[in-house]
């Protein structure tokens, strides 16, 4: 602000954005052309999912006379906030905003998933937290009396926190690390489709399996550790620089 205008209007900065992190450079990227080609459901958009990092995450949403998204609830310490980017015949309109509570549902947001016209492009922005352990849980409810049929609690503690696992997401040098909530939706699959995990406590009904494919995270999982490895044999492939100063 120019003392200009600060003298015509009284207006003082009290607040100032610190410079980007030089480990984190500014990037953009374009919803539209990252959800064309993206495997899954919140695909992050940027390469940064570091502690106090936001991680903006891509889905679109496509009805269809064969899709089913099935339903489930997602809870999250922080706080994320959705974005419609375009949307027809869907739960949200185009240019809708929407901060979800730490306990929201999840489906396909369209009014009609059978539809083939329906569609929503969106972006989720999942904030990492700055300190301490970070936790997250998929829900599953019965579909006939509503009872709570899995709940499936998973670490999501960012990298470099002391609490971050690099069993579960990576090696801390690792190009890519598995998106905590990517890696925990699929977790969640394999105990809501297991017998015990269709079968409802309260009312003993036999739920049909959660219809993961349409998601993709499984896709994304195995890529991520696949393109983790090819990172590792190149890396490895490569002369050291002793071999390259004494060549055999
Ligand atoms: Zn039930």
């Amino acid at each position: 602000m120019t003392e200009n205008v600060v003298e015509q209007t009284g207006l003082r900065e009290t607040r100032q954005i610190p410079a980007p992190d030089p480990d984190r450079e500014p990037l953009k990227a374009n919803v539209f052309e990252a959800m064309a080609k993206a495997a899954s459901q919140l695909t992050p958009l940027f390469p940064y999912d570091h502690a106090g990092s936001i991680v903006p995450c891509g889905a679109v949403l496509i009805g269809g006379p064969d899709n089913t998204y099935g339903h489930f609830f997602h809870w999250n310490a922080v706080n994320e906030v959705a974005i419609t980017y375009g949307s027809n015949q869907a739960m949200l309109a185009t240019g809708q905003i929407m901060a979800t509570q730490h306990l929201h549902g999840v489906n396909s947001f369209l009014r009609d998933e059978k539809n083939p016209e329906a569609y929503a492009v969106m972006v989720i922005t999942q904030h990492q937290s700055e300190e301490g352990d970070q936790t997250e849980a998929l829900i599953a409810r019965c579909t006939n009396c509503k009872e709570e049929l899995v709940r499936y609690d998973y670490d999501a503690t960012p990298f470099p926190l002391p609490g971050y696992d690099t069993a579960r997401h990576g090696e801390a040098d690792a190009p890519i690390r598995q998106f905590p909530t990517t890696l925990g939706s699929i977790e969640f699959v394999h105990r809501r489709n297991s017998e015990e995990g269709r079968t409802c406590s309260s009312c003993g009904h036999v739920n049909d399996p959660f219809p993961a494919d349409i998601w993709g995270w499984a896709r994304t999982v195995t890529q991520t550790h696949a393109v983790t490895r090819a990172h590792r044999a190149l890396r490895e492939a490569a002369p050291t620089q002793h071999e390259q100063e004494n060549p055999s």
